[in-house]
């Protein structure tokens, strides 16, 4: 099953369990708009080579489409068409007024150099000026593009332009009409729902254990607000592997960081100078990481990472997702008959898209706020949309997914059959 027929499998779920009207539903079973274009690229060695680049719009229902742009090797347009269905719940579940839409390009960027990334991404912004625009379709981050990536974008589409658009693209520099606050959004975002999870299920950040698969800008921020409030992280990874802390006392993600910065990976972090402790510390497979005994397990890197052949062996009580769709509907059957709590994506990683929308907001009036002011908007939205989803996870007895897409349907009816 590919991530898209999964996707739609969810969308199903909660249509089956609310009183939803069938228009609503046959219109968000498919994508509004699929672009597909051709890049060429002059590469270093003075080559040209071709790349492809998509962007599909789901659905504007609720205002401008939005969602990031992913580089990776693995981008389809399945994969595609499922991330801009969760952003287009996503954006519903926390009740701002955008839709959904995601975007990106098969590549390895890491395979690129500087200069073939900036003119790769400027090819992109070049094909995709009549699709991008502040009205119409608004971009942002998402996994290996950065603020540097969203300054080149939103360059070239002034340029073209003729004038400045710093409302075209989110998740900017600062420098140039980026938010306060937007690379540490999703965690912050995630941080409150924890907190709001844990009045439910009084939890208490020193009895909890926490593990985080993903140590790029969420899983980052996340294990850092984690450990700081008190919970212990004792799991960490990164793309190329992890390391458990045995004691379980937990670990400060900044040494974990310095560490993986000055040796370039996590799994190593233990063996400073030539001595190795693996007494204390285990490197991990990011696979034998998942199935690490917690409280807490916190996917934050990509999708299908729970899946049929490893749900059995997750000892987590709650799984939190930071990645979008990182358990398959399979996975997630089987975590809920073992009464595992699974906080789904279109809530826990909402904070991001959140101040990606104050960003938009900002740019459009040219006024802009502190971190203190953008996290005071955040906070509401963050524990509003949490107790909307709880009320509904009682009311239709069901999961915390199918009532966060219930939630989002709720909202997307009323904004299609107003026009209707
Ligand atoms: N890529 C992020 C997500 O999946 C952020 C999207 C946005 O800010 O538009 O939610």
């Amino acid at each position: 099953m590919n991530a898209f027929q999964n996707a739609l499998k969810q969308l199903k779920a909660a249509a089956d369990t609310m009183p939803l009207d069938s228009t609503t539903l046959e219109i968000l079973k498919n994508p509004d708009r699929i672009v597909e274009v051709s890049l060429p690229v002059r590469m270093d060695n003075g080559a040209l080579k071709i790349f492809t680049g998509y962007r599909v719009q789901y659905s504007n229902a609720r205002g401008p489409y939005k969602g990031g742009l992913r580089y990776h090797i693995k981008v389809d347009l399945n994969e595609l068409k499922a991330l801009a269905l969760w952003m287009t719940m996503k954006c519903a579940v926390v009740g701002i007024p955008m839709g959904g839409a995601k975007g990106g390009i098969t590549v390895d960027p890491k395979k690129l150099s500087a200069g073939e990334l900036e003119r790769l991404t400027r090819a992109l912004a070049r094909a995709m000026k009549d699709v991008f625009g502040p009205d119409r379709d608004v971009p942002a981050p998402d996994v290996n593009t950065t603020p540097k990536i969203m300054a080149w974008i939103m360059d070239e589409y002034s340029k073209i332009a003729g004038q400045s658009t710093p409302a075209v693209i989110t998740g900017k520099p600062i420098a140039i009409g980026g938010s306060a606050g937007r690379e540490a959004a999703t965690g912050q975002g995630a941080y409150y729902v924890i907190e709001e999870l844990a009045k439910k299920l009084k939890m208490q950040p020193k009895k909890t254990a926490v593990v985080i698969q993903g140590f790029g800008n969420v899983g980052y921020h996340m294990a850092n607000l984690m450990h700081t409030a008190g919970y212990r992280v004792i799991g960490l990874s990164d793309s190329r592997g992890g390391i458990v802390d045995l004691r379980k006392i937990g670990m400060d993600p900044k040494n974990v960081m310095a560490q993986k910065k000055s040796r370039g990976m996590i799994g190593e972090m233990y063996c400073i100078g030539s001595v190795c402790d693996g007494t204390n510390y285990k490197a991990v497979s990011n696979e034998k990481l998942l199935e690490t005994p917690c409280d807490i397990l916190i996917p934050a890197a990509l999708e299908h990472q729970i899946t049929n052949k490893n749900v059995s062996r997750i000892k987590a009580k709650i799984v939190l997702e930071l990645a979008n769709g990182p358990t398959t509907p399979e996975a997630d059957e089987k975590l809920r008959r073992r009464k595992i709590v699974v906080v789904p994506d279109i809530l826990a990683n909402a904070g991001g898209v959140t101040v990606s929308y104050f960003e938009w907001v900002q740019n459009k009036q040219g006024l802009y706020w502190t971190e203190a002011e953008v996290l005071q908007k955040l906070e509401p939205i963050m524990r509003q949309s949490f107790d909307a989803i709880w009320d509904r996870h009682l009311k239709y007895k069901t999961t915390l997914r199918v009532a966060a897409f219930i939630l989002a349907l709720e909202r997307l009816q009323n904004s299609i059959k107003a026009r209707l």
